[in-house]
């Protein structure tokens, strides 16, 4: 109720629910949402939700999300949900869930791993913890945890 007071319902397109409070910003950066754009975005940062705390929420007019874009969204909003709104009704609605393996998701922090030296080659990580995130280079071996991964976006 509290959400839909705050944010007007959309007709076609995405609306990405219980982002962690104040993450929104980095939600629209992963999905390349800027000044330039043309597509109509709300943004809700911190958003009372349920008695506990805080969440953000962020609907994006007639776009639907990339199987990648939501593997990077995993890493970064692991318990968000996403609903697929199609005349201003949700057709679909699903949770968010951290995939076993990305590729060309995110850059290796190594700099000299091959992903970084030769060009093309396609960074691939496998998820070795998911709370807290780590993940594991499949090329150098280098991990990456949550702090990390999220300074990237
Ligand atoms: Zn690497």
């Amino acid at each position: 109720m509290e959400t839909t007071l705050k944010i007007s319902k959309i007709k076609d397109g995405t609306v990405i629910d219980h982002i962690p409070a104040g993450k929104s910003l980095k939600v629209l950066s992963i999905l390349g949402i800027s000044e330039a754009g043309e597509s109509t975005v709300s943004v809700a940062m911190r958003v009372q939700s349920g008695q506990l705390g805080h969440k953000d929420v962020v609907k994006i007019e007639n776009r639907t999300l990339q199987k990648k874009e939501l593997d990077k969204l995993s890493l970064l909003a692991p318990n968000a949900s996403i609903s697929i709104i199609k005349n201003f009704e949700i057709v679909k609605k699903f949770n968010l869930s951290i995939p076993d393996a990305i590729s060309g998701v995110v850059e290796c922090q190594n700099q000299n791993c091959i992903t970084k030296t030769r060009e093309p080659v396609t960074s691939s990580f496998r998820i070795i913890s998911r709370k807290p995130i780590v993940i594991k280079c499949d090329f150098c071996e280098r991990t990456m945890n949550e702090p990390e991964i999220h300074q990237l976006f």
